[in-house]
């Protein structure tokens, strides 16, 4: 049964451009906090701040049950947006909200964040049952779930976690999302004049553009991909260039894969360098965990009630991305990602639907109704 709590679209439409119009790019957000903290704070909220970032921290904002029963669960979503994201003006054009189409929209993550204000205040406003409430509003999610991987869970209460913040269709519970590691490489060869001497050279950016060139790239399998996406080095046409860094990435869902992807580019390398004769300083630095919850855990399985509720189908799925939900798996808190009907995030082109939005909205009523009922 779904709760007869009523959405407002025009409440939830305006608090998302009120949102989006505050500067948020990671580390620099404190004023979005603020602004949250204050809100959260009318809404009945007890709001916390672990200070943990250089410039707020996260807000870990907890609503006690109105009745007693029913489970407690989180409701996550990141406050930081990637760039360029300052000075945002919110266009609604054909049904939808747009960036003026010189910055990103911040649907990602501040979609989600109204979504979740306008659902609770609906329950509220409805008088129906509310379960305990842990809202987890984290900093610097973009990049490495900086924010996330700092809070202390250890102090939480809640059972399961809903991330808002998938590219997706709202229905979609993605259940398993890769581990990610970066790799950085600086070849050095030895500079000499192209034209005079080049036989004294060792020319580093040969022996990068051949390593890159063996390396294994792209989609490696279903479930394991693999990039190079900087490179930078040399000093000018007639100079054999010296030093060459390049910069990539591999992610996959399984671990084992995983090693295997590293060790082939990080094989190409040492070959290619050792080949011309350039020393090699190969830096891996595992960026994030993988996590896989199976069809019967209970936050999917809440999840999928929920949306059903909804009458939308329920779509679980897998993704090449990470999120906070990664962090949280990790720190024992299972996390699903919920997709937030928000549109190509990360693109001057990000837009959300006004009717998304609004879904998404009752889509927090009715994980908010299901978690009231668990046990009952
Ligand atoms: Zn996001």
């Amino acid at each position: 049964m779904a709760y007869d709590a009523k959405v407002s679209e025009q409440r939830v439409v305006d608090e998302f451009v009120e949102l989006v119009r505050i500067d948020s790019p990671s580390h620099e957000e404190a004023a979005m906090a603020a602004a949250l903290e204050a809100k959260l704070s009318e809404m009945g909220f007890v709001v916390a701040n672990d200070r943990t970032g250089p410039s707020t921290g996260n807000l870990v904002a907890r609503l006690a049950a109105s009745s007693p029963g029913g489970a407690t669960i989180a409701l996550n979503a990141h406050t930081d947006t990637v760039q360029p994201g300052r000075g945002v003006r919110p266009v609604i054009r054909d049904g939808a909200v747009w960036s003026s189409g010189d910055t990103v929209l911040g649907a990602d993550c501040k979609a989600s964040i109204a979504a979740i204000l306008e659902g609770i205040r609906a329950v509220q406003e409805a008088g129906a049952p509310l379960p305990n409430l842990e809202l987890l509003l984290t900093w610097g999610e973009e990049g490495a779930h900086t924010g996330a991987k700092a809070l202390d869970t250890a102090g939480l209460r809640s059972a399961v976690c809903f991330t808002l913040d998938a590219a997706a269709p709202v229905g979609t519970v993605i259940t398993s999302a890769p581990a990610y590691h970066a790799i950085k490489a600086s070849f050095r060869g030895r500079a000499a004049h192209a034209g005079v001497s080049p036989e004294s050279g060792i020319n580093a950016l040969v022996a990068a553009s051949r390593a890159i060139a063996r390396m294994p790239l792209g989609r490696i399998d279903e479930e394991t991909t693999a990039n190079i996406g900087l490179i930078r080095g040399g000093t000018g046409r007639n100079t054999v260039p010296e030093l060459v860094e390049i910069e990539g990435e591999a992610r996959s869902r399984d671990n084992a894969k995983l090693a295997a992807q590293i060790e082939a580019m990080t094989a190409a390398m040492r070959e290619e360098a050792r080949r011309v004769g350039a020393t090699l300083e190969l830096t891996v630095t595992p960026q994030y965990q993988a996590y896989s919850l199976p069809a019967d855990s209970p936050a999917v399985v809440m999840a999928s009630k929920a949306i059903q509720r909804l009458g939308l189908p329920v779509r679980l799925a897998a993704t090449g991305g990470g999120s906070d939900a990664n962090e949280f798996n990790v720190k024992g808190l299972p996390s699903v990602v919920l997709g937030s009907g928000m549109v190509a995030p990360h693109t001057l082109q990000e837009h959300i639907a006004i009717s998304d939005l609004v879904l998404l909205s009752r889509l927090v009523v009715e994980l908010i109704a299901v978690a009231a009922e668990e046990g009952k």
